[in-house]
């Protein structure tokens, strides 16, 4: 729209989203923020020094919500899966897939999105041996629940879908996968809430932001992402984990590699020790300083309220007044 002039003078900005935290926080921690960040913290949600408070909520008391939350997920999937079984007579495969097998104190990895090609639903199966060695594990079990839709004219996305399901039926991974059908907002509050971990692995530099990532980071539920969508802006080193399998080839099956190589390292070297490394009192330290600065960093700057303060501020005020807004 304007050819003439260098880039750094064409009008146009951008507003990063955000998520509506009300509707996503759960009320367990709600609760637990009001104590220990005052009454009035969402009406500060986007102030970001009133969440440096996080850093003096007992570890205690955070992980007994975590675990709490974890357990309402696993009570959630069992009540589905017995519904399926009892009242629609599914047979038993897909009682195992609808994730009855689960542990819920294990490790468990939240992947839920509209399967397109894109998102990459599958990365996390490039190496089924390894994978199955890391959920498998006797004393440090991991385990995978998925969930999602595929746009009915996205036959590759359905493609996708139609491969992770069959991965959950797959006895070489132990009952430890759980695909959650009728994705929805229902299902998802569950599942950014429940998880330990939320996983994303688009093909860079595809995503625009994805916002389910936030919704599980102001949980506690920290991100595991490739750098692309909003955690190229959000990721600080000690918030989530950042999957770079440092490729740019132009063939997509060597960035693949790459970028599954990065995954499992990640999986095996720093997050399965992170979160099953306790102390005495059974408390995993090391995890909990992550989950803390996840919410810390990202409940403030992905709110809904600062991003429609932004839009206020940067588009709509000065539009009114005449103005072009201006690219930060
Ligand atoms: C948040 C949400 C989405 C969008 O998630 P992305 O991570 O942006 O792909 C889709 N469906 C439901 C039900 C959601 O809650």
């Amino acid at each position: 729209m304007w050819p003439d002039r260098p880039e750094e003078q064409v009008p146009v900005g951008y507003v990063t989203n955000g998520v509506h935290v009300p509707t996503w926080i759960a009320p367990d921690l709600a609760a637990l923020f009001s104590k220990h960040l005052g009454s009035d913290w969402l009406e500060r949600q986007d102030d970001p020094a009133q969440w440096d408070a996080l850093l003096n909520v007992p570890d205690e008391e955070l992980w007994a919500v975590r675990q709490s939350l974890r357990r309402y997920l696993f009570v959630f999937l069992r009540e589905r899966a017995r519904n399926r079984w009892a009242v629609e007579r599914v047979g038993t495969p897909r009682v195992v897939a609808a994730g009855t097998l689960l542990d819920p104190d294990a490790l468990t990895i939240g992947y839920a999105r509209r399967f397109t090609g894109y998102k990459r639903p599958e990365l996390i199966f490039s190496n089924p041996e390894r994978l199955a060695a890391i959920l498998s594990s006797r004393e440090r079990p991991v385990q995978l629940v998925f969930a999602g839709k595929s746009h009915p004219a996205d036959d590759t996305g359905k493609h996708h879908l139609q491969h992770v399901y069959r991965r959950a039926l797959d006895p070489m991974f132990g009952g430890r996968i759980a695909f959650v059908d009728d994705y929805d907002l229902h299902v998802a509050h569950f599942l950014v809430q429940g998880c330990d971990i939320w996983l994303n692995n688009p093909r860079k530099p595809l995503e625009a932001s994805g916002t389910s990532g936030m919704k599980a980071a102001i949980n506690g539920v920290p991100h595991l992402s490739i750098g692309d969508g909003w955690w190229a802006e959000g990721y600080n080193n000690r918030n989530g984990w950042l999957i770079d399998g440092g490729s740019n080839d132009p063939n997509y099956d060597v960035v693949d590699h790459a970028d599954a190589n990065a995954l499992y390292t990640l999986l095996e070297q720093s997050i399965v020790p992170a979160f099953y490394e306790r102390d005495a009192n059974g408390i995993p330290r090391q995890w909990l300083a992550v989950i803390k600065e996840s919410i810390r960093t990202v409940a403030p700057r992905f709110s809904a309220r600062r991003m429609v303060k932004e839009y206020v501020q940067r588009m709509y005020a000065p539009a009114l007044e005449q103005r072009v807004p201006v690219a930060r």
